[in-house]
């Protein structure tokens, strides 16, 4: 939607800065060893940030690899005209073979019994091998190098295999504990991919955003294994894990707004809201923001979160509900009717972006932003206005 952001007036809405994105993804890229390439991972479409006009930003910046959960998300991407390599990274069902091949879409193969059968299907679509090193999601157990390397030239020939991977589960976390699995994980990938470099599969890789900043370097341990990194949530401005540290300029792309319907007096001993949860001890005035949990605003953060309103902190008294929030303004008088409210990003000096939200949650920012509903209409500041 091609509109100027200071014209929206809507009920509740984000905005997503593509060029902001696009600087994400450049200044990664160029924190990593020369040559390595970065495969955008857009699954849950794009981390709520929508998967197509992510997916056009990057291909302008030169991307050529991208990485989706499931076969709807690819074929999406297919329709709208990405080009470029689109891993699925997940389970698709042996049905959709043909998909997968006319679609030119590269499958994730999950285990040995998925690639048997979906072999018996007779298409010969793209795959990559998954790798399990330690997490126990998906994937053909790496521990048996011999045995691994088996079956990977078994299907290389009845697939149409082009790389192998896996994942790391720890990579995040600082602790010795953690580093010492992650160096497992690493190492036994390596193995496997040693012991098969002589069928020179082109997509060989295991980093997340995490690995590929505090793991990925250029001696002889990710050799045949470093060349590509898998990168999502840093992509999108945020934190693998709260305690990380990010490189500078790396910021959110999202700014997630709304609008003051009213703004009431409140006398002391009234409550606010579903439950009666909050009872104003004071005068008090409460903002009524158009924004709720069907768009989004977890419910935990009833009593807990805040909202921005001309530049300042207005927490979030009483239950969130479905459509409607209700915020304490007493602090900040000029809040009126029709004002815009940052429910997350930032006014001013102050923010309060996806990772806060996360932290008063209990929980991380790929969850909030992957809770962003479709209600909440999206709006794109782009890098170009041909794109
Ligand atoms: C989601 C996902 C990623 C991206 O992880 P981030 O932590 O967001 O960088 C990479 N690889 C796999 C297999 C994934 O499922």
């Amino acid at each position: 939607m091609e509109v100027h952001v200071s014209q929206i007036e809507k009920r509740s809405w984000l905005e997503i800065n593509l060029t902001q994105l696009r600087d994400n993804y450049l200044i990664y890229k160029s924190m990593l060893p020369a040559g390595t390439e970065v495969m955008a991972v857009i699954k849950a479409d794009a981390y709520g940030h929508g998967d197509v006009q992510v997916a056009r930003t990057l291909s302008w910046a030169g991307c050529r690899l991208f990485a989706v959960s499931n076969i709807d998300e690819a074929v999406g991407l297919r329709e709208a005209g990405i080009e470029g390599e689109i891993l699925l990274l997940g389970y698709s069902s042996p049905y959709y073979a043909k998909t997968l091949c006319d679609y030119d879409l590269t499958q994730a193969i999950v285990s040995e019994e998925y690639a048997e059968r979906m072999a018996s299907t007779g298409a010969k679509f793209k795959c990559q091998m998954a790798i399990d090193t330690g997490m126990n999601r998906i994937g053909i157990d790496g521990d048996d190098t011999a045995l691994c390397a088996d079956i990977i030239r078994k299907y290389h020939d009845k697939l149409q295999l082009t790389g192998l991977f896996t994942h790391l589960c720890v990579a995040d976390t600082d602790t010795e504990e953690c580093r010492d699995f992650t160096w497992q994980q690493i190492r036994k990938f390596k193995a496997v991919a040693d012991s098969v470099a002589d069928l020179h599969l082109p997509y060989v890789h295991c980093c997340n955003s995490a690995a590929g900043l505090f793991y990925l370097n250029t001696s002889q341990e990710f050799d045949n294994i470093g060349k590509i990194v898998r990168l999502g949530i840093v992509l999108y401005g945020l934190k693998p894990d709260i305690s990380n540290t990010i490189p500078e300029g790396i910021k959110p792309a999202i700014s997630w707004k709304s609008v003051i319907s009213q703004v009431k007096d409140v006398h002391p001993g009234e409550t606010i809201g579903y439950g009666r949860t909050f009872k104003a001890e004071r005068e008090m005035r409460i903002a009524t923001v158009t924004t709720g949990y069907a768009d989004g605003l977890s419910r935990h953060l009833s009593n807990r979160g805040h909202v921005l309103i001309h530049g300042q902190f207005a927490p979030i008294v009483g239950r969130i509900c479905m459509d409607q929030t209700l915020a304490d303004v007493t602090h900040i008088p000029q809040a009126k009717m029709g004002d815009h409210v940052v429910v997350m990003g930032s006014m001013g000096n102050l923010s309060y972006t996806a990772d806060d939200m996360a932290e008063d949650l209990g929980t991380i920012g790929y969850e909030v932003l992957c809770n962003l509903s479709k209600r909440v209409q999206r709006f794109y500041v782009r890098p170009d206005a041909s794109l």
